[in-house]
Order: structure tokens, then sequence, then C-alpha cells
């Protein structure tokens, strides 16, 4: 896998507005946000896009997902809900290929998505 705006984001080489990090996931506010919060939620592992997901990622994958549930909750956005996105690929919209999560929060949603 080639190197990635958001490992060096990870590796502290580019600067970002972190909000969360543990072991597992690091989180920073999107430098576009299209929506009052807009948190990407990224594996510390490198992988590029969904299709490379295995069963070995499954743990990492569901600590990403728990990250941000629990990050929606904490900024009171659970009652009236929020929107979790994962891009693939040039039709998916992907433009940075190290897998993220976007969290989207604070504003009602429209579907279907663009
Ligand atoms: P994708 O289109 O790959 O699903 O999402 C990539 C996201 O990364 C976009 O929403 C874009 O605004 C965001 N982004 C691109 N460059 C930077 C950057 O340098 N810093 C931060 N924080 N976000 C970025």
């Amino acid at each position: 896998m080639t190197d990635t705006l958001f490992a060096k984001i990870i590796r502290r080489e580019i600067p970002a507005d972190i909000v969360y990090e543990d072991e597992a996931v690091l989180a920073f506010r999107d430098i576009n946000p299209q929506a009052p919060v807009h948190v990407l939620f990224v594996p510390k592992t490198p992988i590029a896009t969904l299709n490379d997901l295995t069963d070995a990622d499954s743990l990492s994958v569901g600590k990403l997902v728990l990250a941000a549930t629990r990050y929606a909750k904490a900024q009171g956005l659970a009652e009236n809900g929020y929107r979790c996105v994962m891009n693939c690929n040039r039709d998916g919209g992907q433009t940075v290929f190290h897998l993220h999560l976007h969290l989207l929060g604070g504003r009602v949603m429209q579907w279907p998505p663009g």
C-alpha cells in the first residue's frame, strides 16, 4: 500500500484537528466539513479500501465503528441521529486510500445521497 495523507496524519507528519485516539483508531475533523459535525475515523492499520478487508480486520473495524458511535453519543447526536459513511473506490467517491469512516451529524441528512 502506498503512503497516504491519513498515514501522515497518524504519524503526526501533517497537522489535523484530532478529537479522539486509542490504540487502534485516530479521529480528526474533516478539512472540508459537510455537516456541523464531520469527523473522520481511521484505523491505525493501513487498509486501502473496504475491498481489502479480511477476517483479520474484524476487531479493528469493530473498534472503528464503536469509536464513532461513542463519539456521536458524547456529542449529543444519538437522539436526533447521525450518519456514518464509508466510501469505496471511484464510484463510491473515495479520494483517500486509507480506510475511513465519515461521521456526519448536527443537521438533517438527505436520502438518496448524491
Ligand atoms: P473520501 O472522499 O475518501 O471518502 O474522504 C476523504 C475526506 O478527507 C474528504 O471528506 C476530505 O475533505 C478529507 N480530507 C482531504 N484532505 C484532508 C486533510 O488534509 N485533512 C483533513 N482533516 N481532511 C482531509
